[in-house]
C-alpha cells in the first residue's frame, strides 16, 4: 500500500482498483488463479488494506465493490483452506480469519464513508456476508445472479457475521428460513425481502476489466448511489413494522422455536448446524453485531467446523468440484438438442434444456403424448414464475424453445440427441437405427437407459463411436448427478459433448464405464432387491422403510425415504426391468419377480407400496396373496440385521464396481451414491461410512454370517476383506 491518496497499480493480486471522479474508489474483486472469488487470508488481507486506505484517504469519499468474474460475485470462504484445516485438525488460522473478518466488516459498517456493492452472479456464503456489511446492495437481473447462505449444507453456520446481520436486514423469520435451509434467493425475491436495495437490468460486459464494467448499468447505478450517499449520512432503512414485530423480544423465542421445529421435521437430529445457527441468531439479537459475532457466532462456528459431519460435507462438496473440473468439455457444444421420448424422463430433460437456453426438438410417437409432456414442462416452469424466480416473459421464451414433433427428420439438425424412449431393447435399437439414417453425420446419440449397457444398444450400430450414455436421475431438476457412460467404442468427442451438456445443465457429470447398471443402479439394485425379498418374507413395508430412514436415507432431499418408497418413485415397471436385467451379474441379484408382478394388474396402473403416506392396503393384499402361494418364514429379525441386509450388500457391490473399473476411486462411489440415490451426506458416502464405522474385514464377516442364514446372495467378494477401498 502506498502512502498518500493513491493505490499503485499492481499492488494487489486479487483486486483491481481505480479512483473515479468525486472520490469514488472502484474496487474489482478478481481472485487470481480461480474461476470464482473466494475469501481467505490472502484476499481478506488485501480487502482490509483497501478498506483502511479508503478510511484514511482524504480524497476517497466512498467505495464501490464489484466482481470482475463472469457470473460470480463471490463464492464465499475458501473451502479448500477449510478442508485442509479439518484434515490437520488445526483451526487457528481459520479462527484468525474469522476474527479479522468480523473486525473488518464492523469497520466497513461503521465507516462514515459509504460502501456500495454491485452484485452480479452468485453471491454465496461469505460473499453475501461481505455484501451485507456494505451500506447499500445493488443487483441485476443477470440469470446467474443469486444469493444464499449455504453454510448449513457444509455442516457449519454463516461465520462472517451472517447470523447477526441477516435478521436485522430482512427480519427474523425470513433470515431463519434462509440460514437454516441454505436456500437460494433470486434477485426479484431479494429485492422484495429487502436483502438488496436496488435492482437494474444490466448487460454484463464480456471483457471483465474495471474500465469495461464501469460502463455497465449496474455499476453506474452503484456509483451513483455512492455519490449520493457521500453527501448525506449513511443510514440503514428501518425494518418493516411487521418484521420488527416478529423480531421483537416477546415473539422472538416463539419464532426461533418454530424454526427449530421445522428443522427437526426436515433433517431430524442428523444435522446439528441448522440448530446451532438458530441459537446464534436468537442469542445474538440483543447484542451489538460485533459482540454477537465474536461471542456467540464464532464459538459455535468453530465447534461445527471441527465436527466429522462438516468434514464429510466439505469433502463431498470438493469432490463435486473435482468432478466438474476433471471432465473433457468442448467450447462449441451443441446448441440444439433432440430429445427422443416425451415420457416421464424425456419431458423433464427437455424442460431442463429449455431452461438453460437450448433449442429442443422433442419427439414422441403421438401428439397426445407430446401435448401431455408440454403440459408437464409448463407446470414445472410456471411454479418458478409463482415463486418470482422468473418473469412470465422468461416462461414464454422457455416454452418457445421446445418444439414438439412426431417426425424423426425434425431432429436431423440437432448435433446431440438424447434418447429417453421406453426401456425396451428392440425399441432402443430401432431408434438408434432411425437416428443413424436421419441425423447429421457428426451428431451424437446419448442414451438415458437405466438397465441396458451401451454395448447392448449399439450392438448393430454403423457408427458406435457416436454413442454415449447420459443417465439422468428422477426427478431431473432435483437430482444433481448424471452418469456419463463411456463404452470402449465411445469417441472422445461424444464423451466431451455429453459432459459439456450435463455441466451446462448444472449437473455433476460423473464419467463411468459401461457395464450392467453402470455404477449407481448396480449398487442400488442390491438395496432394492433385498427390501423386496424382505417384504416377501413378511416383514412390514413400514418397518423396512423406517430402518432406512433412521439411517438417514434421502434426508438431504428434504424427503426421507426408504427403499420401498423409492421403488414407488422410480416406478415399478422401470425398477423391475432394472432388477431383471441385472441378473446377468450373477446369483447375488435376486429379484422376487413373482411378487412384483402381483403389483402390475392387467390394464391398470401399477400398485405402489405407499399411498397417501400410509402402507397401501391393495399392496398389502398383493403381498398376502403372494405369501399364500409361496409360504416362507425367515423367523424373527432384529432391526440391526435388517439394517445389515439392506446396506452391507451395497458395500460389497461398490467394491466389485471398483474391481471391475466402473470407476477408479472410492470417493467417486461415495459421491455418486450421495447425489444419485440420497445416501446420507453426513455419513460421508457409502464406503467412507463403512470404513469409518467398521474394522477391516468386518463387513465381509457379517456378510458371511448373513450368507449362512439367508442365502448365497450375501457371499462377499474377496476384495472386500483385502481393504484398499
Ligand atoms: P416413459 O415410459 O415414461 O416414456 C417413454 C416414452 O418413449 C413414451 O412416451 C413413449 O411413447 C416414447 N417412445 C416409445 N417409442 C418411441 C420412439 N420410437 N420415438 C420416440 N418416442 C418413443 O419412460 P421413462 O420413465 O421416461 O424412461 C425413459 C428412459 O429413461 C428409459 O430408458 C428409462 O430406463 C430411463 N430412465 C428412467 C428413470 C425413471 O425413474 N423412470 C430414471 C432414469 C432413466
Amino acid at each position: 500500500m502506498s502512502n498518500g491518496d493513491t493505490i499503485s497499480p499492481g499492488e494487489f493480486k486479487h483486486f483491481k482498483t481505480v479512483v473515479l471522479n468525486e472520490g469514488i474508489l472502484l474496487a474489482g474483486f478478481d481472485y487470481s488463479g480461480k474461476s470464482v472469488n473466494v475469501l481467505n487470508v490472502e484476499s481478506m488481507t488485501e480487502w482490509q488494506k483497501i478498506v483502511q486506505f479508503a478510511e484514511q484517504s482524504a480524497v476517497i469519499k466512498g467505495v464501490v465493490l464489484v466482481s470482475l468474474k463472469e457470473g460470480n460475485f463471490c463464492a464465499g470462504a475458501d473451502l479448500e483452506q477449510m478442508h485442509h484445516a479439518q484434515r490437520q485438525r488445526s483451526f487457528q488460522e481459520m479462527e484468525q480469519l474469522v476474527i479479522a473478518a468480523h473486525r473488518l466488516f464492523d469497520e466497513m459498517e461503521r465507516s462514515p464513508k459509504p460502501f456500495v456493492v454491485a452484485v452480479e452472479g452468485a453471491c454465496l456464503g461469505g460473499g453475501l456476508e461481505l455484501a451485507m456489511a456494505c451500506h447499500v446492495r445493488m443487483t441485476s437481473t443477470h440469470p446467474k445472479t443469486c444469493f444464499a447462505l449455504p453454510e448449513v449444507k457444509l455442516g457449519i453456520l454463516p461465520g462472517f457475521g451472517g447470523t447477526q446481520r441477516l435478521p436485522r436486514l430482512i427480519g427474523l423469520p425470513e433470515a431463519l428460513g434462509m440460514i437454516t435451509t441454505g436456500k437460494t434467493v433470486f434477485p426479484r425475491q431479494a429485492l422484495r425481502m429487502g436483502l438488496v436495495e436496488g435492482m437494474v437490468t444490466s448487460i454484463p460486459s464480456s471483457v471483465r476489466t474495471l474500465e469495461r464494467v464501469q460502463k455497465e448499468t449496474l455499476v453506474q447505478a452503484a456509483i451513483a448511489q455512492a455519490r449520493v450517499l457521500c453527501s448525506v449520512p449513511v443510514r440503514r432503512p428501518p425494518l418493516r413494522a411487521s418484521l420488527r414485530f416478529l423480531s421483537g423480544p416477546g415473539i422472538r423465542t416463539l419464532v426461533c422455536r418454530y424454526a427449530r421445529h421445522q428443522v427437526i421435521k426436515r433433517v431430524r437430529h442428523f444435522y446439528p448446524a441448522p440448530l446451532r445457527a438458530i441459537d446464534a441468531v436468537g442469542r445474538g439479537i440483543g447484542l451489538s453485531i460485533l459482540e454477537g459475532s465474536l461471542t456467540v457466532e464464532k464459538p459455535l462456528l468453530l465447534d461445527l467446523m471441527a465436527s466429522q459431519i462438516s468434514s464429510h460435507l466439505v469433502g463431498l462438496f470438493l469432490a463435486g468440484e473435482e468432478v466438474k473440473r476433471n471432465i473433457a468439455t468442448i467450447p462449441a457444444a451443441a446448441a440444439r438438442v433432440g430429445v427422443l421420448g416425451a415420457g416421464l424422463m424425456g419431458s423433464q430433460i427437455a424442460g431442463q434444456l429449455a431452461e438453460k437456453g437450448y433449442e429442443v426438438v422433442l419427439r414422441d410417437v403421438s401428439s397426445d403424448i407430446l401435448a401431455k409432456a408440454i403440459g408437464r414442462i409448463h407446470k414445472a416452469q410456471i411454479a418458478q414464475v409463482r415463486k418470482r424466480i422468473i418473469l412470465p416473459s422468461d416462461l414464454r421464451y422457455r416454452m418457445m424453445r421446445v418444439a414438439p414433433t412426431i417426425h424423426i427428420k425434425d431432429v436431423s439438425l440437432a448435433s446431440l440427441v438424447i434418447e429417453a424412449v421406453s426401456e425396451k431393447l428392440d425399441v432402443k435399437r430401432a431408434v438408434l437405427a432411425e437416428f443413424e439414417s436421419e441425423a447429421h453425420p457428426d451428431a451424437i446419440l446419448a442414451t438415458n437407459t437405466s438397465s441396458y449397457t451401451l454395448a447392448d444398444i449399439a450392438a448393430s450400430a454403423v457408427h458406435p463411436e457416436r454413442c454415449v450414455g447420459l443417465h439422468f436421475f428422477n426427478p431431473v431438476a432435483k437430482m444433481q448427478l448424471v452418469e456419463v457412460v463411456r463404452a470402449s467404442f465411445t469417441s472422445d468427442m461424444a464423451l466431451a459433448q455429453a459432459c459439456s451438456l450435463a455441466k451446462r445443465l448444472g449437473k455433476f457429470p460423473l464419467v463411468v464405464h459401461d457395464g450392467p447398471g453402470f455404477l449407481v443402479n448396480r449398487i442400488l439394485s442390491r438395496y432394492l432387491a433385498e427390501a423386496v425379498i424382505m417384504v416377501a418374507e413378511g416383514i412390514s413395508v413400514l418397518r423396512i422403510d423406517t430402518v432406512a430412514k433412521n439411517f438417514g436415507m434421502a434426508v438431504d432431499s428434504g424427503h426421507p425415504m426408504g427403499p420401498l418408497e423409492l421403488l414407488d418413485l422410480i416406478g415399478l415397471p422401470v425398477a423391475l426391468h432394472v432388477l431383471t436385467s441385472l441378473a446377468v451379474l450373477g446369483s447375488r441379484i435376486e429379484s422376487r419377480d413373482a411378487l412384483l408382478r402381483n403389483f402390475l394388474p392387467e390394464g391398470k396402473p401399477p400398485l405402489t407400496f405407499w399411498k397417501s403416506e400410509k402402507e397401501n392396503p391393495q399392496a398389502l393384499d398383493a403381498v398376502a396373496n403372494y405369501r399364500r402361494a409361496n409360504p416362507s418364514e425367515a423367523g424373527p429379525i432384529t432391526d440391526d440385521i435388517l439394517h445389515q441386509r439392506l446396506f452391507f450388500p451395497m458395500v460389497d457391490e461398490a467394491v466389485r464396481c471398483l474391481n471391475d473399473k466402473i470407476v477408479e476411486h472410492p470417493w467417486q462411489v461415495d459421491f455418486a451414491l450421495t447425489y444419485g440415490i440420497g445416501f446420507p451426506a453426513f455419513r460421508g458416502g457409502l464406503l467412507t461410512w463403512a470404513r469409518q464405522t467398521m474394522t477391516q474385514g468386518q463387513v465381509a464377516q457379517e456378510l458371511e454370517s448373513l450368507a449362512i442364514k439367508y442365502g448365497k446372495r450375501f457371499e462377499p467378494c474377496p476384495a472386500l476383506s483385502n481393504g484398499g477401498w
